[in-house]
């Protein structure tokens, strides 16, 4: 029979949060009581606890006492935590009334311990025993070895989960999956870490029975774990399938990004059948080779195509065969889509830049101003040039200043000529006012003086100081959540043929950034 959950709250306090299950509880199928967070001896009664969670919660509740050496924080011997359980049990079992809401996640050790001390086993509720094992090292042997283990135990649900140190090792979660359903046992497989995000989004929809979430975000009971609200409203952990077509964004580090919320908010609000995936990538050639290639992907999905950002957005045009025409004068690749054998690279950041631009000025003979001499400075270039302007670089390093000017075809500056030099648009195409970033000023009110128009190409916050300043200063502005918009838009026309609902994506957008 299956279980009555695919999404579970992981409750990690260390007090019974009551109000928190019971607010949980709305958003997740099922609620992880984490006894080992209480902070409290092997030998104390907890029974009163646990009674007073349950009448939080109409829900299933899963209760752990994770030891320290599986990664939680009880510190307790095998013959303390049997004997913990053992009180559990007795009290348990005479609560008909809410027995079938609970179940119970054993350790390993545990577990065998538990078969080995009672003959009747079938005295034992296996039925709501989930037979778990956490593991820091991801070596395939290990792991397959480790789920033999597993499955030896008469569990209702076997629970591995390891640590991924790179994507790759997602990969050995995914065929455990596979083999769990050839052997028509119940599995829930984790990669823990940001590296295995992946598993906790896809897994069910994959074959895990449930997956779990932060009930507070910022607590998380282990690494990689996301909240639970995303599970079920930004992933639809809930509703997607195998069917269901995969874009992400590939990148290092990737946590921050603002993609997954704008994209899958265009999804939901067209009712299209996908879900876009933060994918936290290292090793940019394996993961081509294991995930992307359609002829030697290890991951049987539907994937559709991929976001590109730092640090791969060079390195990944060797991977494309089809590489658009602009995108390989720009000399970087910012969006992949799959077509069935092959791979196509588009460069969305150029329109995306300039588009929101265009709109507020006629760029034909402007005189276009950028600072900074990157990634997001040469978009910019390239795609205000499509329109004729006329593109001046401000730079701190002069070589590389003079080398992107030379390639794009604009005039070189060092940054003290911003002040003196004559233009109409000014760009700021460095990470200076970005949420994090040192705070400092590198462009001088005076280049501000009576510009028709600023655009800060850093979108947190969205009013920068620089936008802030211009502002005040009478100047109309433009924010880089434009350009961060419009590029993603044009990223969800080529993977869906649809016309992105742009409106619900920005009001989703600002809401996130305030
Ligand atoms: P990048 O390739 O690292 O380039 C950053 C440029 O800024 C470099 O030329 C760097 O100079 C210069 N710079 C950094 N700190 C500076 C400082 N304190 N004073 C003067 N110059 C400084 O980064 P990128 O990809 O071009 O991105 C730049 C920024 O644009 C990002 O931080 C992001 O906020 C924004 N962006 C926005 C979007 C969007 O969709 N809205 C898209 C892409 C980027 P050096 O060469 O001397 O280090």
């Amino acid at each position: 029979m299956a279980l009555p959950m695919k999404i579970v709250a992981s409750v990690m306090e260390s007090r019974p949060a009551l109000a928190l299950i019971e607010q949980v509880s709305a958003v997740a199928d099922g609620v992880e009581l984490r006894l080992d967070a209480l902070g409290i001896s092997p030998a104390e009664d907890l029974t009163s606890v646990i009674a007073s969670a349950i009448g939080a919660t109409s829900k299933p509740i899963i209760l752990t006492y994770r030891p320290r050496e599986e990664g939680g924080q009880a510190e307790a011997s095998l013959s303390e935590r049997l004997s913990f359980w053992s009180r559990v049990l007795a009290w348990t079992e005479r609560r008909a009334d809410v027995r079938a809401r609970l179940f119970y996640d054993w350790e390993v050790d545990l577990a065998e311990a538990f078969l080995q001390l009672a003959p009747p086993v079938r005295a034992l509720p296996w039925e709501r025993v989930i037979a778990s094992h956490h593991r820091d090292e991801a070596r395939p042997e290990a792991v397959e070895a480790m789920y033999a283990r597993l499955s030896a135990l008469p569990a209702r649900v076997l629970k591995l989960a390891i640590f991924a140190r790179d994507i790759g090792d997602s990969l050995i979660i995914f065929r455990l999956l596979e083999r769990a359903r050839r052997e028509g046992r119940t599995l829930v497989g984790i990669a823990m870490g940001m590296a295995g995000l992946i598993t906790r989004i896809l897994g069910v929809a994959y074959g895990s029975a449930f997956t779990y979430g932060a009930a507070v975000a910022g607590r998380e009971a282990a690494p990689g774990q996301i909240p639970v609200a995303d599970l079920r409203t930004l992933y639809r952990v809930a509703e997607i399938g195998r069917q269901t077509m995969v874009v992400g964004v590939i990148g290092h580090p990737i946590g921050h990004s603002l993609s997954p919320l704008i994209h899958n908010t265009g999804f939901q609000a067209l009712g299209l059948d996908f879900v876009y995936v933060p994918l936290e990538v290292a090793a940019l050639d394996r993961f081509m080779r294991d995930f992307v290639r359609p002829e030697t992907r290890q991951l049987s999905w539907p994937l559709r195509g991929l976001s590109v950002t730092i640090p791969h957005k060079v390195a990944v045009m060797e991977f494309v065969e089809d590489v658009d025409p602009l995108a390989r004068r720009v000399g970087a690749v910012n969006t992949l889509v799959v077509e069935g054998e092959r791979l196509r690279g588009y460069n969305t950041d150029v329109a995306g830049g300039a588009e929101p631009l265009r709109e507020r000025i006629a760029l034909k003979g402007a005189r276009v101003a950028i600072v900074g001499a990157g990634g997001a400075a040469r978009a910019l270039a390239y795609g205000v040039r499509e329109y004729g302007a006329r593109v001046s670089l401000f730079g701190r390093r002069w070589e590389r200043v003079r080398e992107l000017a030379e390639e794009v075809g604009a005039d070189a500056h060092v940054l003290d000529e911003l002040a003196t030099c004559a233009f109409d648009v000014l760009i700021n195409a460095t990470p200076v006012g970005m949420a994090g970033y040192p705070e400092q000023e590198v462009i001088p009110e005076s280049a501000l003086r009576h510009r028709p128009l600023v655009y800060d190409l850093v979108y947190n916050p969205a009013e920068t100081p620089l936008l802030r300043r211009a502002r005040r200063m009478g100047c109309p502005v433009l924010s880089g959540v434009e350009m961060f918009l419009r590029q993603a838009a044009e990223q969800f026309r080529l993977w869906t043929g649809a016309e992105p609902p742009l409106d619900v994506m920005r009001a989703r957008m600002y809401t996130a950034l305030r």
